[in-house]
């Protein structure tokens, strides 16, 4: 990988080639977070913004040159990545402002934004020859982790909480994967699956631990800048847990710069579950995230729920460096979210995909946001992922059903009401 310069830890500073570590810097536990450091003029000799005007490959693949990869691995056969972004006039306009998109990450072939990593997972595994690949996840890391495997028949463990909902689970057996469904947290369950990864030599895609992760999602911003045009937008809001997309999304701006394909960095909004606000606790009191304690987390948006955010260093930075924030939404908002944002631009999300949305309604009320920025919301995950989510979310705002004879006279009594 002659364009990556090395892996440079955030704690202390010091560089890594790829082939010295596999994941964290080793002088802090498990906690050291490093970052891919790449060589622009190596990249900028490999792509370019004329250069993809005519690529037809429509899968993150199309930024391969930009990605820690070898430029001859075999990518993944499903299609990741290249999801839609709508421009959404009645949204915008209900909340007073006039440039709203929704990128719809609820798209992707297993349904969430995570499949964005996965696929560098894969390839990183495979690289390495790894027999067994492994994760912890909320749900979605593992759905995507466990579809991308299935595409190339690559054997894998996975770790989740058993409160993970039903859709995703499914997902994870479907696919085939070994599903260690852990009677614990999320956190439970990442601590468990270092340990197995440790002791067994399994390759860990683990959030927050496995450097590539942020590679693959920084994608999402190529996509957005891209699709706009490379005129960038000024604000872009995104639900965090971990603090992995968040990350992403900042990395893959400040890829953009310094290639010079954008001038401008947008603010990143982070948004939080109010029961699970580690990182806007820590942002909105300057505290110190190497010290902080964990929090006990507690919402209905469970692909956001975690107690000690395991990328927290990166996603503080992505919102203190460009001049952005972070908001909590309480339960109810992110429920109301759900029909609100369906219904003002026909993206469906789940909990913790809409709760960027809900977001931006309270940024937007607050006057964090002013009535002529471009903003981008991105939607992280299907509806469908949580159906007991989106009927809770319909009741809260009243609609119902109307149970009918199968006669006309029945539909005539409902349509005169
Ligand atoms: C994982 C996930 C998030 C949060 O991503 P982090 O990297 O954990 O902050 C948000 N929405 C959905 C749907 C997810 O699956
Ligand atoms: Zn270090």
């Amino acid at each position: 990988m002659e364009h990556v310069l090395h892996l440079k830890c955030l704690i202390c500073g010091k560089e890594y080639q790829p082939d010295e570590i596999d994941y964290v810097c080793p002088d802090h536990g498990t906690e050291g977070i490093v970052d891919v450091r790449y060589d622009y003029d190596v990249i900028a000799g490999n792509i370019s913004r004329e250069s993809l005007h005519d690529d037809r490959e429509n899968t993150i693949w199309r930024y391969k040159p930009l990605l820690p990869v070898e430029p001859d691995a075999a990518a993944p056969p499903l299609a990741v990545g290249c999801t839609p972004l709508y421009e959404a006039p009645r949204l915008a306009s209900e909340l007073g402002l006039n440039h709203v998109w929704v990128k719809d990450d609820g798209r992707n072939p297993t349904a969430s934004f995570k499949d964005r990593a996965s696929a560098i997972a894969v390839v990183k595994a495979q690289e390495k020859g790894a027999e067994i690949v492994t994760t912890a996840s909320t749900g979605n890391a593992a759905a995507a982790l466990s579809g991308i495997c299935a595409s190339v028949e690559q054997p894998n463990v996975i770790f989740v909480p058993k409160s993970a909902p039903p859709a995703k689970i499914a997902q994870l057996l479907v696919f085939g994967s070994t599903v260690m469904l852990v009677d614990g947290t999320y956190d439970d369950a990442f601590e468990l699956c270092l340990q197995a990864a440790d002791a067994y030599g399994w390759y860990n895609r683990n959030t927050g631990f496995n450097p590539y992760m942020t590679e693959g999602k920084k994608t999402v911003s190529y996509e957005i800048c891209e699709q706009l045009g490379w005129q960038t937008p000024d604000v872009i809001f995104v639900s965090v847990g971990d603090g992995c997309i968040i990350g992403g999304v900042h990395k893959g701006l400040k890829d953009l710069l310094a290639l010079g394909w954008i001038d401008t960095m947008p603010r990143i909004v982070g948004v939080q579950a109010a029961g699970s606000n580690y990182m806007a606790e820590a942002w909105e009191k300057g505290e110190d995230i190497l010290t902080k304690p964990p929090i006990v987390a507690d919402t209905v948006a469970d692909s956001i729920s975690a107690g000690l955010p395991r990328d927290r260093i990166k996603a503080l930075a992505a919102v203190k460096e460009t001049g952005g924030a972070y908001v909590t939404v309480s339960d109810e908002e992110i429920l109301a979210a759900i029909p609100a944002l369906a219904r003002s631009s026909g993206v469906f999300g789940e909990p913790a995909g809409a709760t960027s949305y809900a977001g931006l309604v309270k940024a937007a009320s607050a006057g964090l946001v002013s009535a002529n920025d471009r903003i981008v919301v991105i939607n992280t995950g299907n509806g469908l992922k949580d159906v007991a989510s989106a009927l809770k979310s319909v009741e809260l705002v009243g609609t119902e059903p109307h149970l009918v004879a199968p006669s006309l006279d029945a539909v005539q009594t409902v349509m005169a009401e």
